[in-house]
């Protein structure tokens, strides 16, 4: 099979030597070379706009990423070839991390302590158990729930909300566009961990904030368009939040002359909550590419209609 390569973030060289090794009887391209109407399947991370569109016998597009928004934001990306998101354990474990090490900030005041070190300030805050208190998962799909089972082994109460309704053990689910207020309502933590889509773009906003316990925190891990950041400041501003961690923003890198850059109620990071890890993920690549060549449905597939 003809298999291109296109991503103007991740190095080919991170990929291509070694699915090569694993599947010597396939070609690889690189944008560099290469004729459209002969690509069998597409790995994809950042990928030049308009090209995908022009591969007429595609059969599967193999995303890198967990998130496809990215992709679907192009006019021009075909809606009927099948698109898979790389679900990678590595990521996966990753972002585990990154939510754990920033509920246990917040839930252990590091971000306060950081701001009075600044200002030789000693002042002990109250302890909490993690039983007393409820982070609250925004998408509950492959990353929530995983974050949720390590939430729960701390011992946190854990509520999420899902678009379908459905069950978790030890999770309080709330679904649908009703359910998002009963669970913001319980969480002294709200992590983001939805797909960016027409539904889920703003929701984290003023009425979402003042939804929330007095002096909660969020974790935006998912996309920036899902924080209306203005309305993030004046709620850091006012106290109703304490704390924001935030990894994604609308415009990446986030721009030197951004509020939240400074502001003391925030803590950025450069969307690195969880990087695809071609270590793990290969065996995943390689599974789908092997079940196009067996004539099978390659694996997370994308619904289009849902957007993710
Ligand atoms: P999944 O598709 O597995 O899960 C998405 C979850 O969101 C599901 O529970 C889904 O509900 C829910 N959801 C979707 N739309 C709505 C809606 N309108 N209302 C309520 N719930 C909704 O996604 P992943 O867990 O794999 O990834 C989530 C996102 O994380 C990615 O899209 C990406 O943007 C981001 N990401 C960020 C990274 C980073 O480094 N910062 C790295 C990797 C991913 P249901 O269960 O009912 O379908």
């Amino acid at each position: 099979m003809n298999i291109l390569y296109l991503s103007d973030i991740e190095h080919p060289d991170r990929w291509i030597p070694a699915l090569s090794k694993q599947l010597p009887h396939d070609r690889f391209f690189t944008v560099d070379a290469f004729d459209p109407a002969s690509i069998d399947i597409v790995l994809l991370a950042r990928p030049p706009a308009g090209i995908v569109g022009r591969l007429s016998n595609v059969k599967l597009i193999q995303s890198l990423f967990m998130g496809v928004d990215g992709l679907l934001a192009d006019p021009t990306f075909p809606r009927r070839k099948p698109l898979s998101r790389l679900i990678d354990p590595g990521m996966v474990a990753a972002m585990v991390e990154s939510v754990v090490a920033h509920v246990l900030d917040y839930h252990r005041h590091h971000y306060a302590y950081r701001n009075d070190q600044a200002i030789r300030k000693w002042d002990r805050l109250p302890q909490y158990m993690t039983c007393e208190r409820t982070v609250g998962l925004l998408g509950l799909g492959e990353l929530g729930t995983a974050a949720a089972k390590s939430l729960l082994s701390f011992g946190f109460k854990v509520a999420g909300w899902k678009r379908r309704p459905g069950e978790l053990a030890g999770i309080e689910v709330f679904s649908g566009p009703a359910g998002v207020g009963g669970m913001l309502a319980l969480s002294n933590v709200v992590v983001c961990l939805l797909p960016l889509t027409a539904e889920t773009r703003g929701v984290l906003n003023a009425a979402a904030f003042a939804k929330m316990p007095k002096g909660s925190a969020i974790i935006n891990v998912a996309r920036g368009g899902h924080v209306v950041v203005p309305d993030l400041l004046a709620a850091l501003d006012s106290g109703q939040l304490a704390h924001a961690y935030l990894d994604v923003f609308d415009k990446e890198p986030l721009p030197a002359d951004s509020p939240l850059w400074s502001h003391p109620g925030v803590t950025v990071t450069p969307h690195t909550a969880a990087l695809t890890e071609p270590r793990t993920a290969m065996a995943r690549v390689i599974e789908n590419i092997e079940r196009v060549r067996a004539g099978r449905p390659a694996l997370s597939l994308v619904d289009f209609g849902a957007g993710y």
